[in-house]
C-alpha cells in the first residue's frame, strides 16, 4: 500500500559529464522518508571515473539536518558540512560501481536536500559544476514505494500452510517463563488474507502468558530489521502494562524487546531495565496512540541494529511516541536512550503476556521480517 509516513523522494541524480564527452565524476541518489522532527536517507553513490580503493562523499546541509546515525558507512558532520567514508567492505568503487548507506537524523525548520556531492573531491553535480554537455541518455531513478510482497524476507507468513489447530512447523506455541489459561491456535473464521490467521487468547496474570514463536533464526536480518504485521484485537489496551510482540535479544542477554501497551497507548519496552519508549508520562503516552480494536492494523517497525534507531508505524502514520533516534527528547527517548547498546533481536514472537490486568483476544497475519522496508 502506501510507504513509510511522508515521503520525499529526491532522485538528484546528478552527473558530471567532461567536455570531451567522457564521463567522470559521480552520481548520488538522496532519498529521504521524513516526519515531524526527523529523517533517515537511503544514499547511494555511483562512480562514474576511474575505479577508486577507497571513497569520501561529502556534501553540505542547508537547513539544520543533524546526522545522529548511519549504517554501511562511517557519516561525521561538522557544522553543516558532512562526511561519509566506506565500511570496511565496500571501499572499492570500481567504474560504473555502487555503493549504498544510510543515515538517520532530526531537522527542525527546514531539510532541503543537499545538492553539492563531491566524491574524493570531484564534484558530482550543483553548484560550480559545468552543466552536462550531453543530456542524460536514461531516466533518473526512483525508488518505488516498498513493496507488501516477501522479497527477500527471512519471515514471510500468511499462516495459510497452518493446517491443524496448533501453531505448527514454522510456528511454535511458546510460554518461555510459566503456563496459566493463555492459549494460541491456528483460525479460520478471521484472517486479513486467505483463510487463516494466529489467534492468541491472553488472559490477565503474569503466568497467562501465552506467545506462538517463529522457528526463523533473525539475528544475521540487519543492519535495520523490518518488521511488518496485520494484527486485530478485542479490547482496548489497559492501562496496566501488556504485551503482544516479543523479541528476544542478545544485547540484553536473551532478554526481549517487546511491543505493547500502557496507560491505553501502544509503547515500546526494554525487558532488562524496563525502559519504555514513550515515557509514560502524559505527554508521552499522548505521542503514541491506541491500537485500535475489531479492525485489521498494519503494524511496522524498524529496528536498528547498529545504532539506537527505532521506528514504528500504524497503517500510515510513523507514530511520534514511538520514534527513538540518537538525540533525546523528553518525554519520548530520553529514558530509551539511557542504554546505549543496541538492539539485536534473534527472533519473533507473537503473543500476550500482561504483568496484572488486561484479557484480549488477538489476530495476527501476514507477519513479515527482513532487511528491506516492506508496505503495508
Ligand atoms: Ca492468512
Amino acid at each position: 500500500m502506501a510507504v513509510l509516513t511522508a515521503v520525499a523522494l529526491l532522485a538528484s541524480g546528478f552527473t558530471a559529464v567532461s567536455a570531451s564527452g567522457a564521463e567522470s565524476g559521480c552520481r548520488v541518489d538522496y532519498t529521504v522518508n521524513k516526519w515531524t522532527d526527523g529523517y533517515t536517507a537511503q544514499i547511494k553513490v555511483t562512480n562514474l571515473g576511474p575505479a577508486l580503493n577507497g571513497w569520501r562523499l561529502t556534501w553540505t546541509y542547508t537547513g539544520d539536518q543533524q546526522v545522529t546515525s548511519a549504517w554501511n558507512a562511517t557519516v561525521t558532520q561538522t557544522g553543516s558540512s558532512v562526511a561519509a567514508v566506506p565500511t570496511s567492505w565496500n571501499g572499492t568503487l570500481a567504474t560504473r560501481g555502487t555503493a549504498d548507506f544510510g543515515l538517520q537524523g532530526t531537522w527542525r525548520s527546514a531539510d532541503p536536500a543537499p545538492s553539492d556531492f563531491t566524491l574524493n573531491g570531484t564534484p558530482c553535480g550543483g553548484d560550480g559544476t559545468p552543466p552536462p554537455t550531453t543530456p542524460p541518455t536514461t531516466p533518473p531513478p526512483t525508488t518505488p514505494p516498498p513493496s507488501a510482497d516477501c522479497g527477500s524476507a527471512v519471515i514471510c507468513s500468511d499462516f495459510e500452510d497452518q493446517t491443524g489447530p496448533a501453531p505448527s512447523g514454522a510456528w511454535q506455541f511458546t510460554a518461555p517463563d510459566c503456563q496459566g489459561t493463555g492459549a494460541a491456535a491456528v483460525d479460520t473464521a478471521v484472517a486479513h488474507s486467505g483463510g487463516r490467521s494466529l489467534r492468541v487468547d491472553g488472559r490477565a496474570g503474569y503466568c497467562n502468558h501465552a506467545f506462538v514463536a517463529a522457528t526463523a533464526d533473525l539475528s544475521s536480518v540487519g543492519p535495520v530489521m523490518y518488521v511488518r504485521m496485520w494484527v486485530r484485537h478485542t479490547t482496548a489496551l489497559p492501562s496496566a502494562h501488556v504485551t503482544f510482540v516479543s523479541l528476544p535479544d542478545t544485547s540484553q542477554g536473551g532478554r526481549s524487546l517487546r511491543v505493547g501497551g500502557q496507560n491505553g497507548a501502544l509503547q515500546w519496552n526494554r525487558e532488562s531495565d524496563d525502559a519504555t519508549l514513550p515515557a509514560q508520562s502524559p505527554v508521552g503516552v499522548a505521542l503514541s496512540r491506541p491500537l485500535p480494536t475489531g479492525s485489521w492494523q498494519c503494524l511496522r517497525f524498524a529496528i536498528d541494529t547498529t545504532a539506537p534507531g527505532l521506528d514504528t508505524s500504524l497503517g500510515d502514520e510513523q507514530i511520534p511516541g514511538l520514534h527513538a533516534d540518537g538525540v533525546p527528547t523528553q518525554d519520548v527517548d530520553q529514558q530509551w536512550l539511557a542504554r546505549t547498546t543496541p538492539p539485536r533481536p534473534t527472533s519473533l514472537r507473537l503473543g500476550w503476556e500482561s504483568y496484572g490486568t488486561g484479557d484480549d483476544t488477538l489476530w495476527f497475519d501476514d507477519v513479515t521480517v527482513g532487511s528491506a522496508p516492506i508496505g503495508c
